[in-house]
């Protein structure tokens, strides 16, 4: 909760009162120095509105009960992406490699995504992976062929940071850049992002609640992060028959009630390529501005996520079913 002071209150003697019902206060200041305002926060008791206004120096009282104002300010406003849009009304197709393997290899799923009318290239450079004797990308130069292959077909692009040492070299290349799972609540990566003052999308952690989530995206908004694009892509279920169980609840409660740009990533929500175009749709159907698929030129040989790849033609059947002019 927020009041607001009168112009001549002595906010030192508002704050006292506050502090007599056992309020916590923190002070907020015009850019004069001048205190304006006082926020009640943890762990003050529970108050009425009507309590703060009859304090002496209270003019109003904003009673929010949101722990992520700045999530709920950015509802309704689609988020711009280089030449694309998430939201607004046309559906969003983000389509690239699970890893930027080769600059031959980029520019081939460039060629694919754009093919099939996706604005945004999606390729990793970094990539998080559970062994450390997997392929695990190959940072700079790769940063460099998905640039190179975006700007081809003036698509922009988007691309995971997984380290704040590496936040400045991806954001310089990147218009959206990827938070990914596992570090959904690595709030070090999610203040160092702010730094870009760049849009942002927020994978859902592997056993997030919602809650977590719109915090978490509450700490990259906080930090400097223009805008957040939540992408939903599965939890962690008990069921080993799909790679993550796709929590489609979760993106209709994003958009309907919290108004969010939301995305649905089905190929790491299912694993399993022949499931991406009945859930996309099904992502559609919930209330989702856009997906998020992988493409590869040549799925068999795929250093990651061989399995929940499209091949051209897939790709193609997928974005005429979900309504993108190619
Ligand atoms: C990815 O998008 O390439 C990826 C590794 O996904 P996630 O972080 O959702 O596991
Ligand atoms: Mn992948």
């Amino acid at each position: 909760m927020l009041v607001n002071l009168h112009a001549d209150a002595d906010a030192a003697h508002t704050e006292r009162s506050l502090r007599g019902l056992g309020l916590w206060t923190q002070r907020l200041a015009d850019p004069e120095g001048q205190i304006r305002s006082l926020r009640i926060v943890a762990p003050s008791p529970p108050v009425s509105a009507d309590t703060l206004s009859g304090v002496p120096g209270v003019c109003s009282v904003l009673a929010t009960q949101s722990g992520h104002p700045l999530v709920d300010a950015q509802a309704g406003r689609p988020v711009v992406v280089g030449n694309a849009q998430i939201g607004g009304g046309a559906p969003a197709l983000i389509a690239g490699p699970c890893s930027a393997e080769s600059a031959e290899q980029v520019f081939a799923a460039a060629e694919i995504a754009a093919a099939a009318g996706a604005g945004i290239l999606r390729g990793g450079a970094y990539k998080p992976r559970t062994s450390p004797y997997s392929f695990r990308g190959h940072g700079p130069d790769a940063l460099g062929w998905l640039r190179e292959a975006a700007d081809r077909h003036g698509m922009a692009l988007a691309t995971e940071v997984m380290s704040e040492y590496d936040v400045e070299r991806v954001g310089d290349v990147a218009d959206l850049i990827q938070i990914g799972s596992r570090n959904m609540q690595n709030f070090a990566l999610l203040r160092a992002v702010g730094r870009a003052r760049q849009p942002i999308m927020l994978k859902r952690g592997r056993a997030a609640t919602v809650e977590d989530w719109l915090l978490a995206a509450e700490h990259a908004l906080d930090a400097g992060v223009t805008q957040v694009v939540f992408c939903e892509r599965g939890i962690r279920g008990f069921d080993p028959a799909m790679r993550n169980l796709l929590d489609l609840g979760a993106v209709a409660l994003l958009k309907h009630v919290h108004g969010q740009p939301v995305i649905v990533d089905p190929s790491h929500g299912c694993g399993r390529r022949d499931l991406v175009l009945p859930m996309a749709k099904a992502a559609f159907a919930a209330g989702a501005d856009g997906v998020m698929v992988e493409v590869h030129p040549h799925s068999e040989t795929a250093l990651s996520d061989g399995a929940q790849a499209l091949a051209a033609e897939e790709l193609q059947v997928l974005a005429s079913q979900i309504g993108v002019q190619s």
